[in-house]
Parts: C-alpha cells; sequence; structure tokens
C-alpha cells in the first residue's frame, strides 16, 4: 500500500468514447482512454495534487521549458488482461526506477516509485473496461514527466508535471509473428558517449527520424545503430535492444552510457540465464556480425522491447548488400522467447521471477 492518495474525478458519461471491441483496429498509440493521471511538483510543496480527471488539453504556460529545452523524458509498459479477466502490469518498477535515472540526466525531478506505481495503478483499475481482451492486445501506459516552468533561461528546471496516458493497442504482429528487414545506418548516430543515449528524453527520438525515414524510404522497417566514434559498434535496432546468436551463445551490446537499458533486454537476459543458454554482454562490431553470418554461424538476430516484445530480423542491408538471417523465418530461440515473455505476461504460463502484478 502507499501514502499516496489519489483523487478522482470522473468523467460524465455523456463524454466518455466507446471502448472499442474490435482488437484488430487498435493500432498503436492513436487511441486514447477517458482520464489521466497526473501531479505537480515544486520546490515549495514536493510532488502534489495527484489527481485522475478527464482526459482534455494540459495546462502549460507557453513559456514552459520542456517546449524549448526539450526538459521532457518518458515511460512505456503495458496492463495485459489475462484469462478470467483480471489485469496485470508487467515489472512496473524497472520503469519508474529508469524514469528516475532519465530524469537525474536533464537535471529534472521524478515521482518517487512509489508515486508512480500508485497512479498507474488507480488509472489502470479505473480504466479496466478498455485493457482490451483479444489475443496479443493490451493497453499501453505512457508515463511522462515534463519541466512546467515558464522560464527562458537556461538552467536546471523547478516545476514539473507528471502525467500518465493510456491507449489501447493492437497485437504487435497483426499477421502474425514476423521477421524485420534492417538497414544499417553508418552516418546518423543515436548516441554519443557522454550524452543522453541512456536516458528515455524525447530528442532522442527526434534526432533519430532522419535516418529511420530514409530507411523506408529504401525498403526497410528501421535502422540498426552504430556507435558515434568509429560507426563499427552495435548500439541498437530502432528503438529496441538487439541480440545475436552467434555459434550457439547469445550476444547483446553492454549497457554502456549509450544503450537505453530496456525492461524486455533484462528480461531476456534472465530468462537465457534461466534456462542455461550461452549468453553474454559483449561489444561486437557490424563486421564480426557479417563474418559471423558469410561463415554460417549467426543462427538468429533479434530486437527486443515492451512493444513487439520480441522482433526478429530477418534481413540487414549494408553497403548495398541485404544478409539474410535465418531465411527470414523465425527462429526457435526468438519464437521461445516470445512464447516464455508473452505466457508471463498474459498469466497463461507460471512467473517463477515475480514479474507481473495483479491490479484488478
Ligand atoms: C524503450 C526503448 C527500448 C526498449 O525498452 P523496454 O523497456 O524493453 O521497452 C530500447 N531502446 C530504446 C531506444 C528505447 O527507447
Amino acid at each position: 500500500m502507499s501514502e499516496w492518495k489519489i483523487e478522482i474525478e470522473r468523467c460524465p458519461e455523456d463524454r466518455r468514447q466507446p471502448i472499442p471491441t474490435d482488437g484488430s483496429k487498435l493500432g498503436f498509440g492513436r487511441l486514447f482512454t477517458d482520464h489521466y493521471f497526473r501531479c505537480r511538483f515544486d520546490r515549495e510543496h514536493g510532488w502534489h495534487d495527484a489527481k485522475i480527471v478527464p482526459r482534455t488539453a494540459l495546462d502549460l504556460d507557453p513559456a514552459a521549458m520542456v517546449l524549448h529545452y526539450g526538459l521532457e523524458v518518458f515511460e512505456g509498459l503495458k496492463a495485459y488482461r489475462a484469462e478470467g479477466d483480471s489485469v496485470h502490469l508487467f515489472r512496473w518498477r524497472k520503469n519508474a526506477e529508469r524514469l528516475q535515472r532519465s530524469a537525474a540526466r536533464l537535471e529534472m525531478e521524478a515521482p518517487p516509485v512509489e508515486l508512480f506505481g500508485a497512479g498507474v495503478r488507480a488509472l489502470v483499475e479505473l480504466e479496466k473496461d478498455w485493457v482490451p481482451k483479444a489475443e496479443g492486445c493490451s493497453l499501453y501506459i505512457r508515463p511522462t514527466l515534463v519541466a512546467s516552468d515558464p522560464f527562458l533561461g537556461v538552467r536546471p528546471a523547478d516545476e514539473f508535471l507528471f502525467y500518465v496516458l493510456c491507449s489501447p493497442v493492437g497485437a504487435y504482429y497483426a499477421t502474425g509473428f514476423q521477421p524485420t528487414r534492417i538497414l544499417v545506418e553508418e552516418h546518423d548516430v543515436r548516441a554519443v558517449e557522454g550524452g543522453t543515449g541512456e536516458a528515455k528524453t524525447g530528442g532522442n527520438y527526434a534526432a533519430s527520424l532522419r535516418a529511420q525515414r530514409k530507411a523506408k524510404e529504401a525498403g526497410y522497417t528501421q535502422v540498426l545503430w552504430l556507435d558515434a566514434k568509429e560507426h563499427r559498434y552495435v548500439e541498437e535496432v530502432g528503438t529496441s535492444n538487439i541480440f545475436f546468436e552467434i555459434d550457439g551463445k547469445v550476444i547483446t551490446p553492454p549497457l554502456g552510457g549509450t544503450i537505453l537499458p530496456g525492461v524486455t533486454r533484462d528480461s531476456v537476459l534472465q530468462l537465457l540465464k534461466h534456462w542455461d543458454v550461452p549468453v553474454s554482454e559483449e561489444r561486437i562490431t557490424i563486421d564480426e556480425v557479417l563474418k559471423a553470418s558469410e561463415e554460417g554461424r549467426l543462427g538468429e538476430a533479434f530486437g527486443t522491447g515492451t512493444a513487439a516484445v520480441i522482433s526478429p530480423v530477418g534481413v540487414l542491408g549494408y553497403r548495398g548488400r541485404d544478409i539474410r538471417i535465418h531465411d527470414e523465418k523465425v527462429g526457435p530461440l526468438s519464437q521461445r522467447l516470445y512464447d516464455a515473455l508473452t505466457g508471463i505476461q498474459y498469466q497463461r504460463e507460471p512467473d517463477p521471477f515475480e514479474w507481473t502484478e495483479k491490479v484488478c
């Protein structure tokens, strides 16, 4: 139980939206539930004014620091509906803790873990009818922290708004679990050492859009980011962490400041260790990946993230060539990880790590 009291102002019935029943039409991030959670911070009162209110436009000064200097950090997690209609969160504390680390990088003040949890739980409980029933669908939760001081000087902020949105989302793999085509990006970079790569902050995504558009135009789904210094070391794929299976060993780049510490990445590492699959966090160059592929030692490659869970890589485009991985088919390890993680999330399987928490 938490000490945080959350006031609830319900949306009048006549202003509520119809709750969609067709999971196949949901897509991602377009539709939002009727309420959101919000609270405020200032130096005098600390965190206060924790409320769930009908979702309307934000009351934010045009001079608010977030709008001028990008002082924003966010999170992404999901609530899943199990057989029998109970609703569960997956490892929400990891998201609350990561929000604090992201905020600290930008000299921002994040809500305490227990306030984050109380807000998310109360909101999901209120909006429980919005958690889709259809297979593979879920309620995506977007905690967001912005600096709200009306001030144009460049200095750390003193006033913050934290809010949480909920959005029902469809199955990521509408047409089945499918490998993606990934283009290795050799010019633009996502993150530099000493920069903000390990923070989930809006600016990182703004800077990634040019490469993403070019990759799409060239017929790929996403980009594979390389390190900023030598353009050799593999970092991430799009907005997911990346794993390669080479000679039966699973390799993912270590968290060294430029890589986003994914909750799914951590869960995959724990599962692989639990299964006694050899796994290591080590730096790997794109040339080593290509060499392994040429020599038939590259088994599978996959991205990990909350949205898609596991996203197998079918093709790596590099310097005008397309390298096919696992015949562009879903490999057994990707499938096993996907089944294990979604099994735990939807309560179809036991949860030996105690990763899930029942909300209602
Ligand atoms: C959010 C994100 C991930 C995945 O993190 P999860 O906690 O697994 O969802 C990976 N890389 C980037 C750049 C991200 O923004």
